[in-house]
């Protein structure tokens, strides 16, 4: 397929092997994300080097290992660094299983909410089975800013109520009935595409297969998914295409 440039709107440049770094594949921005403080250090670094946007943030599952002792620390390293965005931050009830766990999940990512509130930065959210709490925590905390719904695999209704609130939603390239309906029925305006590479494909050029599934389910010929969804991810991690 022909295309202008295309971006990948999450994965983890710092969880790449040296020899996929140096080799990336070329046309395809990667929005690079770190997830605990050390894969925040590494990706600032990655990023400054490839010069790619990137988000920093401390995930629900990272707080589970390696509890909030440190968030001080790992929030005022986020906040020096001048990411693009907060995250992945959010809530986890695929590895969380205890209401303790939900609690500190949910402790840490309010945090995180005002980190992003005060740094005026957008929020990718991880939203493991708990899409609705995600969406419950931030109305309640009076989110006003855009955020971005991390590889949803929540309902259609569940999509329609975030972008209702001033979100997108970000589709991996892996078939599933919710998807399907969600791109059918959500703007291609509301969309990005990721690849949450390594772990979901292994290289940010899976993000042609999130494409090519929007372009088959609406119709819309691959060369525009590429070129609107590389925009609106421009447009949420503000930085030039
Ligand atoms: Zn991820």
């Amino acid at each position: 397929m022909a295309h202008g440039i295309l971006v990948d709107a999450h994965c983890h440049l710092d969880s790449f092997t040296k020899a996929q770094l140096e080799d990336l594949p070329h046309g395809i921005i990667p929005c690079t994300s770190g997830y605990s403080h050390g894969s925040n250090q590494k990706t600032v670094e990655i990023a400054k080097k490839l010069k790619v946007p990137f988000s920093l943030g401390i995930a629900p599952q990272t707080v589970l290992k390696e509890g909030r002792d440190n968030l001080g620390e790992w929030m005022q390293f986020i906040a020096d660094s001048s990411p693009n965005a907060v995250g992945e931050v959010g809530l986890d009830h695929h590895w969380g299983k205890t209401e303790e766990d939900f609690a500190l999940e949910e402790e840490v990512f309010r945090e995180m909410i005002l980190l992003a509130q005060s740094l005026k930065l957008p929020l990718v959210i991880h939203s493991r089975k708990a899409e609705s709490k995600c969406l419950d925590v931030l109305e309640d905390a009076g989110w006003k800013g855009p955020f971005m719904m991390h590889f949803f695999a929540g309902t259609l209704d569940g999509a329609a109520r975030a972008v209702d609130m001033g979100g997108i939603i970000s589709i991996v390239g892996l078939h599933a009935k919710n998807r399907k309906k969600i791109i059918g029925e959500i703007p291609l305006e509301k969309l990005v595409v990721e690849t949450d590479a390594p772990y979901v494909t292994r290289n940010i050029d899976g993000v042609l297969q999130s494409i090519r599934y929007i372009s088959e389910v609406s119709g819309i010929p691959e060369e525009e998914v590429g070129e609107v969804t590389a925009e609106n991810a421009a447009r949420f991690f503000n930085f030039h295409l």
